[in-house]
């Protein structure tokens, strides 16, 4: 917890978030037109997203198997009967005037969320619910000086919305939180996660209080979009909260939008309560009613987890929680990483893969699945240096020629003659070689023994970094001492 000092002393922050994640399915909530992303505007509009008079909605099972399969991955509570509910609202992009969402009845109820924090501390974070409900379309204000176009392409594809309890108190814990949930239903398959594509989109509820004291009055920050904007936004957020109530202010309770350029947040509306939007079921749509063998079917094709294969990583791999959490936090990288771990020194592995590896993707700016090095040669890179094939010095060599060919480091080291040395009769005569050409150097040996780094370089020199350095190490005290 980190508190704020204000003029009457600490200040404890109080954050709830809200989460809207879109599902990944290829047809939207209630009718069969596409979701694809950076489609033309209006290319992906059914009569029923356009709330054409007469069009019924129909439930689309994928997204339903989907927002399952994300609350068993919340360890939440399945609600085998839910309602789906009209929202009513007015806006340009929204053409049927309400939005179809859940809002007594959820199909996902209570879960939890165990978040990482620095240290390796963890901090389990409530889960209230996880509802469906449509999206709207896109108003788009810069296409025309004086006119608003709409876009209803994205009109009725499928949100998940997942509510936090107030749980978190920094803006670290906050940006642990989302980073855990991406993390979560990218595993699953379940939302992509991409923030910047708008897949993902977080509101954010602030208030403050003085520590252990009463709940303060909340101001939701809607629709931000980064996680470091998150932070940003919680930071200014709730400073200004304080100063407010320090300077004899109220914190009105309202809506807020978080504007990156300025760094700050600014007030869009009063709150709109939850009656002001007139909920009513709705009449198109009976209740949803699931079987428990429906749930337990998708809870069988769960795959492991973070937490899980955290814990894996751990035991399995003897890896600290830092390493295992690093590797973990991406379905990908974790995938990767067992790949190369496997059956081989848990330890090398992560210093290679955490070390010149991670390096050269991010200086390439390149995913895993865009590496030009496979997972199974990197296996293979371990395995050359494990039975003394390579030297550490030429396995560097080897990374450098594998990134640049993509090939196999077995057909690598034929190809370009790297096979170590260790044939103690060519290291003798390269080291005899090197003492005879350097009486001078032996005589300093011999005053100062510092020297013997100097005569292991030029042997290793001399042989182009493929001598064994044991060897050349050995075979130099033999002759230099004798
Ligand atoms: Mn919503």
């Amino acid at each position: 917890m980190s508190l704020i000092k204000g003029e009457t002393g600490d200040w404890e922050v109080v954050l709830g978030l809200e989460v809207h994640a879109q599902v990944i399915s290829d047809a939207k909530l209630f009718s069969g037109a596409p979701t694809t992303f950076g489609a033309d505007p209006n290319t992906q509009v059914s009569l029923v997203d356009a709330a054409m008079p007469g069009m019924l909605p129909v439930i689309n099972a994928r997204c339903v198997e989907q927002a399952v399969r994300t609350g068993l991955g919340l360890n939440a509570k399945i609600n085998l009967r839910s309602v789906f509910d009209r929202k009513n609202y007015f806006y340009a992009d929204l053409p049927q005037g309400y939005q179809i969402s859940q809002y007594k009845d959820p199909i996902v109820g209570e879960g939890a969320v165990e978040i990482d924090l620095e240290g390796g501390a963890t901090k389990t974070i409530g889960i209230e619910r996880l509802h469906l409900e449509q999206d709207a379309g896109k108003s788009l204000h810069d296409q025309h000086p004086s006119q608003t176009y709409v876009d209803l392409n994205r009109s009725g594809v499928a949100l998940m919305e997942i509510v936090s309890r107030p749980d978190m108190r920094s803006a670290d814990e906050a940006a642990a939180y989302l980073t855990k949930l991406r993390s979560i239903v990218r595993y699953l398959g379940t939302c992509d996660g991409n923030m910047d594509e708008g897949s993902m989109r977080c509101d954010v509820n602030v208030s403050v209080r003085k520590p252990g004291g009463e709940l303060g009055t909340r101001c939701e920050i809607k629709n931000v979009n980064s996680i470091r904007f998150v932070k940003q936004a919680i930071e200014y957020e709730s400073r200004r909260q304080v100063e407010v109530i320090e300077g004899g202010g109220k914190i009105m309770q309202e809506t807020r939008l978080f504007d990156p350029g300025r760094g700050e947040t600014r007030s869009l509306r009063s709150k709109e309560d939850a009656h002001d939007y007139r909920y009513f079921p709705d009449p198109d749509l009976p209740p949803l009613v699931l079987t428990q063998e429906f749930v337990d079917g998708i809870k069988a094709t769960l795959p492991e987890l973070p937490d899980a294969r955290k814990a894996r990583f751990i035991e399995e791999y003897g890896l600290t929680p830092y390493d295992a959490g690093v590797l973990v936090a991406e379905k990908e990288t974790a995938a990767f990483f067992d790949t190369v771990a496997k059956g081989r020194d848990a330890r090398e592995a992560v210093k290679l893969v955490t070390g010149d590896f991670f390096a050269m993707l991010n200086r390439r700016g390149d995913t895993i699945a865009q590496s030009p090095i496979k997972a199974e040669h990197l296996g293979k890179l371990l395995d050359l240096q494990a039975d003394g094939t390579i030297s550490g010095r030429i396995a560097k060599e080897l990374f450098v020629a594998m990134e640049e060919t993509g090939k196999d480091p077995a057909v690598l080291v034929e190809e370009r003659g790297m096979r170590q040395v260790t044939d103690t009769g060519a290291i003798e005569s390269a080291a005899k070689a090197v003492i005879d050409a350097n009486p001078d150097k032996v005589a300093a040996y011999k005053a100062k023994p510092a020297m013997f780094g100097w005569f292991v370089g030029q042997v290793m020199k001399s042989t182009g970094g493929k001598a064994n350095p044991r060897a050349v190490n050995e075979t130099l005290k033999k002759l230099l001492d004798a």
